[in-house]
This record gives C-alpha cells, sequence and structure tokens, in this order.
C-alpha cells in the first residue's frame, strides 16, 4: 500500500468522455484538495488525436470542480499528459504499459464492451508489477457474462489488484450507515425483524434521460441503478458488524448478505414492478415521452423506473421487506433509506388513538437523518401525535469518486466491489430479467413530473 508521497500513474483509458469530465476528474479534484501531497502523474488516454492543450484545458476545467484550489491544479498540470491510444490492440497498449514506471492503475472509464476487449487484449500483454485496475459498472449484464467477465480479470492480476467502481460506495450516507449503526448504542440492538417492519430504499431522479439514450436504452432502470448500487446499499445497511473496517471484513461481511438475499416470495412476478415516463413537465421544462426520446429504441421496452422487493433471509432479517426502486423524471427525487419500525407490542388504555410507526429516514444527496417518533406533548393531553428530530448532516469534503479513487490510488480495495459480490448481485435478479424479457411483468406508464404510476401507491411486499 502506498504512503501519500509514494509516486502513482493513474491512467484514465477514455478520457474525452462523460464521466471522466463530470465525475471523475471533479473527483479527483476532491481528494487532491484534502490530500494535497499526493505523487500523482495522470495519464489520459482515448482513441481521439488530441492535442495536449486539449487535455490540459479539460484538466484545468474539471479538477477545480470539486473545489481542488489553482496552486494544486497547476501543480497537477505538470504531472499530466494525453496520449492517443486503441485501447484494444494489443500491441499498442503493450507499448504503452512498457514506457511506464512504478505503481500503475489503469482506470477503464470506457463503454462496457470496449472494456471487456480492452482487458482480452491485455492477456497478451506484459502487465507491470502490482499493476490495478478500475472497472466501471456495470460488471457483465447477466450472471453468466459477470462470471465470465470475471474469469477475464483473474487471468490478469490478483482480486486484490481489481477495483470494481460503484460510486455509492463511496457516499457519505452510505459511509456513514457504518457509524450510524455500528457507534451508536441505541440502534444496532433493534435493527432486526424483531423491531423493523419494512424497509425502502430509494434512489429517484428528478432529471430525464438529458440524451443519453445510447447508454440507458440498453440498460434501463433495474440493472442501472438497482443491480448493482442499491443492492449494495442495502448489502452495507443490513450486514452483520465488522470486526474492525477494513476489506476483508466489509467485503466478506456484504457477499454474506447478499447470498441470503431472494426475491420476495421466490417470484419474480408478484416482487418486481416496471413503468416507462410519458410526456410531462419537470421543474418548468417540457419533457417528452421516453419512447419519444432521440435514440430510444420503444421496441425495446426500457424501463425508466423499477422496483424490486427482497427478503434477505437469516435470523436477523427474515419476513423483512426491503423495497429497492429507482426511476428517472421522477418530480419528488426521492433519495435514501427509510426504516419503518413496528408497532409497540402492547400501547396503555387511554390514549384517544393509535400511535402512527416509528420511522428512521436516512437522505442521500442531501445527507439528512431524520427519527419520527410518537409523542403526546402537543394539543389534547393524550393524542398521539408524531414530532421528527432532524438532522443535516455537513458535506463530506472528499465527492464518492474521490473517496473511490483514494482506495485505488492508496492500494485499498475495501470501497470496491469484489467479484464474488459483483455476481451475487446479479445472481438475485436475475429471474426478474427474464419475467421481464418475457413479458410477464406488464410495462406500465407514468408522467414524467409525477412520482410513479398512480397503481404503484402502495408498497409491494408489505401487507400494510
Ligand atoms: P462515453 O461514451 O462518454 O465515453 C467513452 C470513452 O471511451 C470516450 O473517451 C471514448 O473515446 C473512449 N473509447 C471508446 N472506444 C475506445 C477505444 N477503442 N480506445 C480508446 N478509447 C476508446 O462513456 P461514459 O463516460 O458515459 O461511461 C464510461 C463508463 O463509465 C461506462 O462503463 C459507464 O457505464 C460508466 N459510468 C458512467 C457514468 C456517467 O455518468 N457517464 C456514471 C457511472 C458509470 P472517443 O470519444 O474517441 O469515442
Amino acid at each position: 500500500m502506498a504512503d501519500a508521497s509514494s509516486p502513482v500513474t493513474l491512467v484514465i483509458l477514455g478520457a474525452s468522455g462523460d464521466l471522466t469530465q463530470r465525475l471523475l476528474l471533479p473527483g479527483l479534484g476532491t481528494l487532491l484538495k484534502a490530500e494535497p501531497d499526493l505523487n500523482l502523474t495522470l495519464i489520459g488516454a482515448s482513441n481521439l488525436d488530441w492535442p495536449q492543450e486539449k487535455w490540459a484545458e479539460l484538466v484545468t476545467s474539471a479538477l477545480p470542480g470539486g473545489g481542488c484550489p489553482d496552486a494544486r491544479v497547476r501543480q497537477q498540470l505538470g504531472a499530466t499528459h494525453y496520449v492517443q491510444l486503441d485501447v484494444t490492440d494489443a500491441t499498442q497498449m503493450g507499448e504503452f504499459l512498457a514506457g511506464l514506471s512504478g505503481q500503475v492503475v489503469l482506470y477503464f472509464a470506457l463503454p462496457p464492451a470496449v472494456t471487456m476487449k480492452a482487458c482480452e487484449a491485455l492477456a497478451h500483454v506484459d502487465l507491470p508489477a502490482g499493476l490495478r485496475l478500475a472497472i466501471e459498472k456495470p460488471f457483465g449484464t447477466d450472471l453468466a457474462s459477470a462470471q465470465h467477465f470475471n474469469a477475464l480479470l483473474a487471468k490478469l492480476v490478483h482480486e486484490d489488484q481489481i477495483f470494481r467502481v460503484d460510486h455509492f460506495l463511496g457516499k457519505a450516507t452510505v459511509l456513514n450507515l457504518l457509524g450510524l449503526r455500528f457507534a451508536n448504542r441505541i440502534l444496532e440492538p433493534v435493527w432486526n425483524s424483531t423491531n423493523i417492519e419494512r424497509v425502502e430504499l430509494i434512489s429517484d431522479e428528478v432529471l430525464a434521460l438529458e440524451g443519453r439514450a445510447g447508454y440507458y436504452d440498453h440498460a434501463g432502470a433495474m440493472k442501472d441503478m438497482i443491480q448493482s448500487h442499491l443492492l449494495l446499499v442495502m448489502a452495507m445497511f443490513a450486514m452483520e458488524e465488522p470486526a474492525r473496517l477494513d476489506a476483508l471484513e466489509l467485503r466478506d461481511l456484504m457477499v454474506h448478505t447478499l447470498r441470503s438475499t431472494h426475491l420476495w416470495q421466490d417470484d419474480p412476478v408478484a416482487s418486481s414492478r416496471r413503468a416507462r415516463y410519458t410526456a410531462g413537465t419537470l421543474a418548468g421544462r417540457q419533457i417528452p415521452s421516453y419512447v419519444d426520446e432521440p435514440g430510444v429504441d420503444p421496441e425495446r421496452q426500457t424501463e425508466t423506473l423499477a422496483e424490486v422487493t427482497v427478503e434477505i433471509r437469516n435470523s436477523r432479517w427474515s419476513g423483512v421487506p426491503f423495497r429497492l426502486r429507482s426511476g428517472k423524471a421522477l418530480g419528488d427525487g426521492v433519495r435514501g433509506m427509510t426504516v419503518v419500525f413496528r408497532p409497540v407490542e402492547h400501547q396503555p388504555e387511554g390514549f384517544t388513538n393509535q400511535a402512527a410507526r416509528d420511522v428512521l429516514t436516512i437522505g442521500m444527496s442531501p445527507e439528512t437523518l431524520a427519527l419520527t417518533l410518537a409523542t403526546n406533548a402537543e394539543g389534547s393531553r393524550w393524542d398521539l401525535e408524531q414530532t421528527s428530530l432532524a438532522a443535516k448532516l455537513g458535506d463530506s469534503p472528499i465527492r464518492p469518486y474521490g473517496q473511490i479513487l483514494d482506495g485505488i490510488i492508496h492500494g485499498d480495495p475495501m470501497l470496491a466491489v469484489r467479484g464474488d459480490v459483483a455476481e451475487e448481485c446479479w445472481r438475485i435478479l436475475t429471474p426478474v430479467v427474464e419475467a421481464w424479457a418475457d413479458g410477464r411483468v406488464p410495462l406500465d406508464e407514468y408522467r414524467a413530473g409525477s412520482s410513479g404510476p398512480k397503481a404503484w401507491s402502495a408498497p409491494q411486499g408489505s401487507d400494510s
């Protein structure tokens, strides 16, 4: 593992792409601000014939987006350059890697099919000792392809040198689950099916397609969001207590939780719902129907809203529905985890009404925390009402991609998705993928800007 001053060469393959510009470089900017002594050589690579100035311009404009001070940006500009490279060409890759020394990271910010071809090309190349590979999601398109991809990666480097990136694991709220759960006396004793009735993990976006049909129309909401992001967040939410915060513990405990996870009642049809948006208004903007967005093939039946209910079958969680939902063009833009507690076993006679459920809400982007409890402090003496204790958590100085890059640069895979974890996520959802492909689950509709299909108001998998 490198200390802050050990030199590392970070090569971004796909330097001209959306991810690099919008998330990766700004995330790196926050890391450089937090760790100004990071001894980093940054190389951008893509198959475009870019002059050096073009890459320098991109770095100059994108790094400060994450708060990197001008002086640190200028310092980094002295240690960055661009190379034109066809990453799928073994000869070009071999010659390029032979020219590098020290600790090298290859970050595949490439379309998934190109990443696969690039890794196949690397199988014919002498790789630098200790090479680290950072792989963007999706990790395959189903269980079989995820297994195939993992087998290919295993031929290149050791698993601890593979950093499958899911930036949700770098989100402050997700990391905060560890502190919230395991550093407080009051939560862990009630973090189980005896006390919790249901859990909802929701990541709804206000944004519609925003020109990303090329990627999204092939993926859809379930593969884009639930298959990776939300199942991983659920694993962090539900896992057993780690002995220490390290890669072995966290990743073992995550896979342990996921291996116990199954579709609600093992029924892919009853446990899942899908829908796509029709024309509507979002924040004053007119949004066309998804099927009318440029680049969308309506025959593909891609969903823009997906919901899957699962059960973690172990003594802590059996019988508790975990509802995972994500969609686009949704007016509310709800993002976070909602924990609904069971009612008290016995409420004394004399109150004029039944207490509502206690609810803990953990908001993601923005990071918030709220605990809603029953009280009878206000109004009529024995009327029970709800009181919310709410807090906005401070922003993390390092953005999620910065957190992820921190682990990669320092050789700590704690926040990287291990191969078996990626495979378990596909294993859980494969019956849903098949049921949707066979048309066994209807594709509902909702108006862009609404909160989803009207008929969806009752959560699946819950009798309440
Ligand atoms: P883009 O299509 O915007 O960028 C892809 C990049 O790959 C371009 O720089 C492209 O260069 C380069 N490229 C393609 N083929 C080759 C090749 N043969 N040799 C060298 N370079 C090549 O994709 P994104 O940036 O959107 O996505 C990249 C990855 O990140 C994907 O796996 C995606 O799933 C993941 N991701 C993206 C997010 C996002 O918001 N964009 C969010 C989370 C994950 P050229 O311009 O020359 O074609």
